[in-house]
């Protein structure tokens, strides 16, 4: 199917990442042009900006697509929009508040023949692709991952997060989930979790998970939100091989305390470039595995109350 391009973009919620990785990437990418921003209190110069997805749709601005940037809890509304106006959707992860919402997308999405993105944007990160190849012939005997960094350096002034739906400390740690997926080789499954949430807030601050794989190996995760000092983005593969740690949230590849493969991070750009193969292929990207282990955690976490979050 031949696709013009650039391919017009409206990027919506004009927040964080919008800022910090969807404009550069978009602007370094010649398959795509952004054309107008739907934001209801920022705005970008010398571009079209409007407050709703309302107004942007009536203003005869043309596009082809959205970038989706929003907390996940406005997510499904402005994405179904979208789609049933004919745009093709890049959903920023997690890509709902809610399963059943992201499965509606994917019913609309190909009712009208539209591209619909879940993206994982650490399934980019530069040692993932690696880390996949380099365990795919190895006998694993452990896995466990470390996800410990400090809510109020990167996430400040994020209420959202704290809100039924925003994940808490699910939101980076989903991210975690997303590598674990894409590099073991087998399906994994919740067994236990421990959910430790503020008295004051709807959503964890910190998480211990244990999963067995459909071999039996045992794979865990600790997450938390108030780690000060060095953070860690890491996951660690015990092997018949040797010991495969991934660090500094996928970018980073070690085996036996050697360091293997490091890149220049282009997790965005990667997105990107998949986003315009997928809408020049007629296609779909729809996988909600890493939010479905979100959602077993909350269907089967023990909730522990922690002390209250005050930023
Ligand atoms: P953010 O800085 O809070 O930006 C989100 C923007 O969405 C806000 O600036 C806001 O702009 C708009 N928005 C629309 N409806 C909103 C609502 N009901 N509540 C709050 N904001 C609303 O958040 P972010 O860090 O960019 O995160 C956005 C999404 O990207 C999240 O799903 C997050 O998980 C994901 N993400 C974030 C990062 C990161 O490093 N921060 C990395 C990867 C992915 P207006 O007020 O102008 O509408």
């Amino acid at each position: 199917m031949s696709v013009a391009t650039p391919i017009r973009v409206a990027l919506i919620g004009l927040g964080k990442i919008a800022r910090d990785q969807h404009l550069p990437a978009m602007a370094a990418d010649p398959r795509f042009e952004l054309v107008a921003v739907v934001s209801r209190h920022a705005e970008q110069a010398g571009l079209p900006n409007f407050h709703t997805l309302d107004e942007l749709l009536a203003s005869g601005v043309a596009f082809d697509a959205v970038a989706l940037c929003t907390p996940p809890q406005v997510r499904h509304g402005l994405a179904r929009q979208a789609l049933e106006a004919g745009k093709h959707v890049m959903l920023e992860k997690p890509p709902g508040a809610t399963l059943s919402e992201v499965e509606d997308l994917r019913q609309v999405a190909q009712a009208r023949g539209v591209t619909l993105q879940t993206t994982w944007h650490s399934r980019h990160a530069p040692a993932v692709a690696p880390a996949r190849e380099w365990l795919s012939d190895k006998t694993i005997t452990a896995a466990r991952i470390l996800w410990k960094e400090d809510v109020r350096v990167w996430h400040p002034g994020q209420d959202w997060i704290w809100e039924p739906g925003g994940l808490g400390v699910f939101d980076p740690g989903i991210n975690a989930l997303s590598i674990a997926t894409a590099v073991l080789p087998r399906p994994f499954f919740l067994t236990s979790a421990t959910l430790h949430v503020p008295e004051n807030r709807q959503s964890p601050i910190a998480a211990d998970l244990a999963f067995v794989d459909t071999a039996g190996v045992a794979i865990s995760a600790t997450f938390d939100f108030l780690q000060t000092g060095p953070q860690s983005w890491d996951i660690e593969v015990d092997t018949d091989g040797g010991l495969l740690r991934l660090s500094h949230g996928g970018s980073r590849l070690w085996i036996d305390g050697a360091l293997v493969h490091e890149q220049p991070e282009a997790e965005y750009p990667g997105l990107y470039a998949r986003f315009a193969e997928l809408i020049a292929a007629g296609g779909s990207d729809v996988d909600v595995t890493p939010l479905r282990h979100v959602a077993d955690a909350f269907l089967l976490g023990r909730r522990v109350a922690a002390p209250a979050f005050v930023e």
